[in-house]
């Protein structure tokens, strides 16, 4: 049997996912291609495929009608379709639109007419086609993205993380942000990274997503209450990168 075919595949987002994943370096690189056929990647090599696939990978999100046929593509031609990166998972940052009415205008001026720049409310992959496995994060995590892709090729479920940051900061342990007056957003925000911002004195700004199931009130309580933030400042404290689970997905 040969090996299993690999292609990566990008839509609205900054392709960062991508370059992190070519940030593995020549060594795993080398090593990955001795268990897979990367048949399609736009960041490292130029020829593309049309033919089926065992393994796609999605970047990016959403965010206009006019890519729903290049999605549903992909979708009947992959076996397994891993949305990898917070912009494809959850909408991520691209999000951030979705509660600004005068965006383009803002960013484009008198341009924001233009009709390359029509699009409309940013939404994960998932709300398209089916997904079989997210990889959270803003970047993704490359060795996450190695470690499905493994588990894939030796027939085992991967195993999403769907548990706090906190766990992983006390594992480590790592002085809770909130003991030196500061905030966090670990106790809802999706682990998985292993938890290296409180580890380097700062915030975690929950770059991977929510768990399923934050409690949000609390959260808010906490920021407020316990981190010192104004209510205002509690209410879209998490916004960057949660637009979509904090405020509702778009229709
Ligand atoms: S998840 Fe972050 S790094 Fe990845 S493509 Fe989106 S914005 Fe870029
Ligand atoms: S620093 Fe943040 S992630 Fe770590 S224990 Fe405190 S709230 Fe949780
Ligand atoms: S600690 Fe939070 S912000 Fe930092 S990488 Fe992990 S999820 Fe992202």
């Amino acid at each position: 049997m040969g090996k299993p075919t690999v292609a990566f595949f990008d839509f609205a987002c900054c392709e960062g996912c991508q370059i992190e994943m070519t940030n593995l370096g020549d060594e795993a690189f080398l090593e990955l291609l001795n268990h897979i056929d990367i048949v399609e990647f736009r960041e490292a090599m130029s020829e593309t495929t049309k033919e089926p696939i065992d393994i796609a990978l999605i970047e990016g999100s959403f965010t206009r009608e006019a890519d729903r046929a290049r999605l549903e593509d992909i979708r009947r031609r992959a076996k397994v379709v891993i949305a990898y990166g917070q912009c494809a998972t959850t909408g991520g940052i691209n999000a951030l639109k979705n509660h600004q009415k005068d965006y383009k205008e803002f960013v484009y001026g008198h341009a924001a007419g233009m009709p390359h720049l029509a699009s409309d409310s940013a939404r994960p992959i998932s709300s398209v086609i089916k997904v079989d496995y997210n990889a959270f994060g803003c970047p993704v995590s490359k060795y996450e993205v190695l470690q499905i892709i493994s588990h894939l090729v030796h027939g085992k479920e991967p195993v999403i993380p769907d548990y706090p940051v906190c766990m992983e900061c006390k594992r480590r342990e790592t002085v809770c942000r909130y003991h030196e007056g500061d905030h966090c957003l670990g106790q809802v925000a999706r682990a998985g990274c292993g938890a290296p911002c409180p580890a380097s004195g700062i915030p975690c700004e929950a770059c991977r997503g929510f768990v399923s199931d934050p409690n949000l009130a609390s959260l808010k309580k906490v920021l407020r209450e316990e981190g010192g933030l104004s209510e205002r400042r509690a209410e879209t404290k998490a916004l960057m990168f949660t637009a979509n689970e904090t405020a509702g997905r778009p229709a």
